[in-house]
């Protein structure tokens, strides 16, 4: 950032994105005007021709990798300029103070699941994967692994949509939604958290978080882990897209010490090479999950299969946070989706006659503050307008000097 060319080589990467984004339409991305022509290219691409330096598209590569567990020669540019437009843009999904990873649940946010099953009770079916949906009578007729069988009227499918090719339906999907499942694949992270005896990083006035570049260190974003009343201090940290693959197969005992070897560095301190515990999970070894944290496109699939996502097939309505249109890849995303979900339902029963789309209350405890930003922000150039205006700054001070020395020199005639 000590360079004024790579600051405002950064400076323009958020603005330009966070513009792009403006039109592009939460719930219908394919309707964006430039749906076509950003959905043909990866957000590779988009880097290359928005980032003048390294500093920038390697900076942009991890932002990327952090914010949905792939590469940007993976993902669409279009998908990605969305993903990030719903969740408030880039300051906010990126940031820990007002943004995606500030808050965190006390006691953890898999309560919410575990309240929700003491209130339905033994409603709820673990460890009981569907694999046969048939519609071809009255009603419908879900069959899980040991086959048991359970019939409804509607069901609301909330897994990642790319799971669904365990399952067996009859009749078929429709041929745009049986390929549409076909094309989104899951991102790639391990998560691993590193338990200290004290949160020694506190000491050197540390918060703990870490954004990590270099090709070899194993995690690129790091948080402080401890737990709100200071118990169990720890890092946690994301194995992300390409480094995931990479270090996939090494043993659990192998990424510890990679991690604690790198933290030390970044940290400069040989207290973080003594860890206490250690825990990780690799989401890509789910069969239920197939890769976290959610699924990306890939170029063309946005505009093509898009609005295919939450189009029921017959009596099967469609959740799950890939579905969302705000925070999807999220809880929050995924909350949205499963309400959304109950009132499509409701509505097909003829029991609601509301809006189908409704934004999620804010956090009355927690209100998010809005993201501002500064004059500068807003109105610094970019590199190639810098070199527009030292150009034409060049050439008319060249003029200048030119008619200076020919006035001195005598040399311009009066009419
Ligand atoms: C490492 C990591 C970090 C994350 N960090 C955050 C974070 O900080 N904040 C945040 O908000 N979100 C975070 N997420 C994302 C968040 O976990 C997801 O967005 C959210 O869980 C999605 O909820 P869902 O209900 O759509 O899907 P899921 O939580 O994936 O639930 C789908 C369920 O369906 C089940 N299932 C699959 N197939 C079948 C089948 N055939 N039959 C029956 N059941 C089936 C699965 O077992 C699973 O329980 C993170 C995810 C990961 C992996």
């Amino acid at each position: 950032m000590w360079n004024p060319i790579t600051f405002l080589d950064y400076n323009n990467l958020w603005r330009t994105m966070d513009e792009m984004g403006k039109e592009i339409p939460n719930e219908a991305p394919w309707k964006a005007p430039h749906a076509e022509e950003w959905d043909k290219i990866t957000m590779e691409e988009l880097l290359d021709k928005v980032c003048w330096t390294n500093a920038a598209k390697r900076f942009a590569t991890l932002f990327v990798n952090v914010d949905v567990t792939s590469e940007p020669h993976e993902v669409s540019a279009l998908w990605f300029l969305w993903y990030v437009k719903q969740c408030g843009g880039t300051a906010r999904i990126f940031s820990t103070t007002n943004g995606g990873q500030e808050r965190k649940f006390i006691g953890g946010s898999g309560q919410i699941s575990e309240k929700i099953m003491e209130y339905l009770g033994n409603r709820v079916k673990l460890e009981k994967p569907v694999t046969y949906i048939d519609q071809t009578g009255g009603s419908v007729i879900v069959e899980t692994l040991d086959h048991e069988r359970y019939e409804a009227k509607y069901v609301i499918s909330a897994i990642p949509p790319v799971l669904s090719l365990k399952i067996h339906f009859n009749p078929p999907l429709p041929s745009m939604r049986n390929q549409l499942i076909n094309r989104i694949p899951m991102g790639s992270v391990i998560k691993c958290i590193v338990y200290y005896k004290d949160a020694f990083w506190k000491k050197k006035d540390y918060c703990g978080s870490m954004i990590i570049e270099d090709e070899d260190a194993p995690i690129g974003l790091a948080l402080d882990d401890t737990k709100p009343d200071g118990s169990f201090p720890a890092i946690i940290g994301f194995i992300l897209a390409r480094k995931c693959r990479r270090l996939i197969n090494l043993t659990k005992e192998e990424r510890k010490t990679r991690i604690c070897e790198l933290y030390a560095k970044v940290l400069g301190t040989q207290e973080a090479l003594h860890p206490v515990h250690y825990e990780e999970k690799n989401w890509c070894e789910e069969q239920y999950s197939g890769g976290c944290y959610t699924a990306y496109f890939p170029p063309g699939i946005m505009t093509q299969y898009g609005r295919i996502l939450r189009e029921p097939a017959g009596r099967i309505f469609f959740a799950g946070t890939e579905t969302a249109s705000e925070w999807s890849g999220y809880m929050e995303g995924a909350v949205q989706a499963g309400e959304r979900a109950a009132r499509e339902v409701l509505h097909s029963m003829g029991r609601y006659s509301g809006e189908i789309w409704k934004s999620e209350p804010e956090s009355l405890e927690v209100p998010p503050l809005p993201i501002a930003t500064t004059f500068w922000e807003r109105n610094l150039p970019s590199v190639p307008g810098l070199l527009k205006l030292m150009g034409f700054s060049i050439f008319f001070t060249s003029v200048a000097a030119a008619g200076l020395f020919a006035y001195k020199k005598d040399l311009l005639v009066q009419k």
